[in-house]
């Protein structure tokens, strides 16, 4: 007898315990298995009530070790990897978590009732017990499985602005956005006849909070914007705007693909309605991402898209459909990649997002009075506060010839307007070279690209 889709899902999903499963420690041995250990300090290891690391100084050079590819040559050079924002690297840990399920535990999810199905049921819904506990969201249906930050947007601006917005509707967005955090937005506003409005950024970097002030109103439905600046680093003061927002009845959706990775995050702090952020930059896998939204917005949202999995019951004369998070993930979900995100985000506890914090914010003083003391680079903006995001200008010399000639020396830096248009206009800049900075970068590695600019300069 064939069992209803909604109870055999949730049987499975009750057996999820964060604890069971893959246990993520990092610095260790790969070899583990399904158990990933940190360089951090295996002897002190993690805390399993709350996930973050018991340790208080992680060894970073250890950390380092954790991911091979630091360890590669790069145009006969020892590879300096300073493009986290664009895609951060993966651990050993991480992959060898994919890799031995891939190897030993593949069955599709949610739907199978022999026990592999059932293996990879628990440990696909592990990730949203992880996710959950990592965003500090109050409940586990609040975390919808996506395939990225963009996707997450996307499905917030058609399901929940494609179902409200109203012709005169407002939604503000800034002068920093990423352009994942504009164009979902301009398709729903010529799709509902709302109006897009935008905040300004100062000369520093720094958004303009009179600005937006003035152009919140009650015809403000939702404020959409990025936490943490992928093109200038600047983290915005997104508290105090998230309450002036709810001043006027708005909603607010954080795009926090340059936060999640950078620094602990907790939803219902923050108060926000909708958080996304993106695997490949939190150390896990590419093509999968995260959308947290408020259970109440959630559950009165429609579809994004159909198909198998986000069902209650199908006929032709009428589907109804799941509840969330399975109302906004049709179709079988990439697995390994769900899995891979749950390895992330234990290997960061097991180190802890405090500790990365601090780390980044050393690597970026460091950096940043390094790079000043180089004559003729410019560093773009100066915000209030900044994550480790550091983007320059050099005189007479394109961004893209000091990216192709940092590249030959094995430093890998982006060059661009790295999908953030508006805010290189508002700067009168085609392009910039960016360097990002993670937790397992080292001073070696400030004073490579230092030598390297200082390369870029007897070349021109
Ligand atoms: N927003 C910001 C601030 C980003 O930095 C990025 C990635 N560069 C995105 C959105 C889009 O992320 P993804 O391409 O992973 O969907």
């Amino acid at each position: 007898m064939s069992e209803p889709a909604g109870r055999h899902r949730e049987d499975k999903v009750a057996n999820t315990s964060v604890v069971a499963g893959a246990n993520v420690v990092a610095g260790a041995d790969v070899d583990a298995g399904t158990n990933v250990v940190t360089g951090a300090d295996m002897a002190t290891g993690t805390n399993t009530a709350t996930g973050e690391s018991t340790t208080h100084s992680p060894d970073f050079s250890k950390i380092r070790l954790d991911f091979p590819v630091l360890a590669r040559e790069v145009n006969g050079r020892p590879l300096v990897y300073l493009d986290s924002a664009a895609s951060s690297q993966m651990s050993a840990q991480v992959a060898e978590r994919i890799d031995h399920y891939h190897r030993y535990e593949h069955a599709n999810v949610h739907r199978g009732i022999h026990s592999l199905s059932q293996e990879a049921t628990d440990a696909f819904e592990q990730t949203r017990d992880r996710v959950q506990h990592f965003l500090g969201a109050a409940n586990r249906s609040e975390i919808i499985f996506t395939s990225g930050t963009t996707d997450s947007i996307n499905l917030v601006a058609h399901s929940y602005g494609g179902s409200t917005l109203r012709p005169g509707d407002e939604i503000l967005l800034t002068q920093m956005e990423h352009h994942a955090n504009i164009v979902p937005w301009q398709m729903i506003a010529e799709r509902t006849g709302a109006k897009i409005l935008v905040a300004d950024v100062d000369e520093h970097g720094n958004l303009d909070l009179d600005d937006l002030r003035t152009k919140l109103s009650n015809r403000t439905k939702i404020v959409a914007l990025v936490h943490v600046s992928n093109a200038l680093g600047t983290v915005n003061p997104v508290q105090t705007i998230i309450r002036m927002a709810r001043e006027q009845g708005a909603i607010v959706l954080l795009d926090g693909a340059q936060s999640a990775p950078h620094q602990p995050v907790n939803v219902q702090e923050l108060d926000c309605d909708f958080y996304a952020f993106s695997a490949h930059k939190v150390c896990g896998p590419t093509g999968f991402g995260i959308l947290y939204g408020k259970k109440e917005l959630l559950e009165a949202m429609p579809p994004y898209r159909g198909g198998g999995e986000m069902i209650s019951r199908v006929s032709f004369e009428g589907t109804t459909y799941e509840e969330p998070p399975f109302r906004f993930e049709a179709g079988t979900p990439p697995i390994a990649a769900a899995i891979g995100l749950g390895a992330a985000i234990e290997y960061l506890q097991s180190i802890g997002m405090e500790q990365i914090a601090l780390r980044e914010r050393e690597l970026l003083e460091e950096a940043t009075k390094k790079l000043v003391a180089v004559d003729g680079l410019r560093i773009i903006g100066n915000p209030a506060e900044r994550s480790a995001v550091l983007p320059f200008v050099m005189d007479g010399i394109h961004a893209s010839d000091i990216g192709t000639l940092l590249d030959k020396q094995g430093i890998a830096v982006r060059t661009g307007h790295h999908c953030a248009q508006p805010i290189h206009d508002r700067y009168g800049l085609d392009a910039t070279a960016r360097a990002s900075f993670a937790f397992y970068n080292s001073s070696e590695d400030i004073d490579r690209l230092v030598e390297g600019l200082e390369f870029v300069k007897t070349f021109f």
